[in-house]
């Protein structure tokens, strides 16, 4: 299946993105989720490694070339309210890419805005008002309008979801996965939410520390989880069927800091099955079986699998 981005070596992470594919990327908070996210939109630049879109490196990029490249990816922010220039109407806030991008005159910018409102569930008066006299929900559906008024290939959707309540957050990503399969969008779709995570992806990667130490199909993450930070993330994540038990994993110890991390495995000073080998050698991401990659010395072979 081609391709659409891939990070390799940023700070260790090797993801590929496949075209038409939600990729699910989770974590505690402060993983380094979101600067995987920026680096490949090149809103931060990565200290070394290569970004590929479509197979080109986009780190040598010259300004013309990443200007062209931006139409192709855009990015929905966590929080809809501070992402939305609350001086600007509906109408200059979807229309801004077009504007930037110098696409059509006002009639036909205005017209394009018309559409995309239309799609994401608003209506054409809405064009007028101003962020703040929307709830929550309709800030994050402008939100989603503007990231696909340039019909980009890639959507990095960073924690799009995590400030809206719960029957909210269902709607919005509803929508998401409609437009999915209407303009054929790829997602890298961030979130420090399992159940979130779990109902939209297709595949799923875990960071921990600023390393991916899990990356399979939805289904092999879930009900198969290889990594032991992975299970104990699953273990304390409520199961949405309460019936179903799962035996919790307390993971001991602080969160280390993600710019100096542990040697050898990240994980060793809060894993239960950490052996000497484990604080010596860094285990890399390999595949453990068909498509389902795990970054651990006893992938499979400790905790629940
Ligand atoms: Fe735990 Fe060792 Fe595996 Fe790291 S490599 S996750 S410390 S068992």
């Amino acid at each position: 299946m081609k391709e659409v981005a891939a990070v390799k070596a940023v700070d260790g992470v090797s993801v590929a993105i496949r075209e038409g594919e939600t990729l699910g990327l989770v974590g505690e908070s402060g993983c380094g989720k979101s600067t995987l996210g920026r680096a490949i939109l090149r809103l931060e630049e990565p200290t070394s490694g290569e970004v590929l879109f479509e197979g080109r490196n986009i780190l040598t990029f010259d300004p013309k070339q990443l200007r062209a490249l931006r139409r192709q990816m855009q990015i929905i922010f966590q929080d809809p309210f501070s992402s939305l220039n609350p001086r600007k109407t509906v109408a200059q806030i979807v229309g801004e890419p077009l504007l930037v991008h110098g696409l059509g005159n006002r009639l036909e910018r205005d017209q394009r805005v018309e559409e995309l409102l239309g799609v994401v569930g608003l209506r054409a008066e809405h064009m007028r008002r101003y962020p703040h006299m929307f709830s929550g929900g309709q800030r994050q559906r402008i939100g989603v309008a503007r990231a696909l008024a340039l019909n980009p290939k890639l959507v990095i959707c960073d924690e799009a979801v995590s400030a809206l309540d719960v029957s909210i957050q269902a709607q919005v990503l509803n929508l998401l996965r409609d437009l999915q399969d209407e303009f054929g969008l790829t997602y890298l779709f961030i979130s420090h939410d399992l159940h979130v995570v779990e109902h939209v992806s297709d595949r799923v990667a875990v960071m921990y520390l600023g390393k991916v130490v899990e990356l399979a199909a939805k289904a092999e993450i879930y009900l198969r989880p290889l990594h032991p930070y992975t299970q104990a993330l699953l273990s304390a994540s409520p199961m949405p069927d309460p019936t179903v038990k799962r035996q919790r994993i307390i993971l001991k110890g602080d969160v280390p800091s993600p710019i100096n991390p542990p040697p050898g495995c990240r994980f060793h000073t809060r894993c239960p099955y950490a052996e000497s080998v484990c604080r010596q050698s860094e285990p890399e991401l390999r595949e453990e079986r068909d498509g389902h990659f795990a970054a651990c010395h006893f992938a499979g072979r400790v905790g629940i699998h």
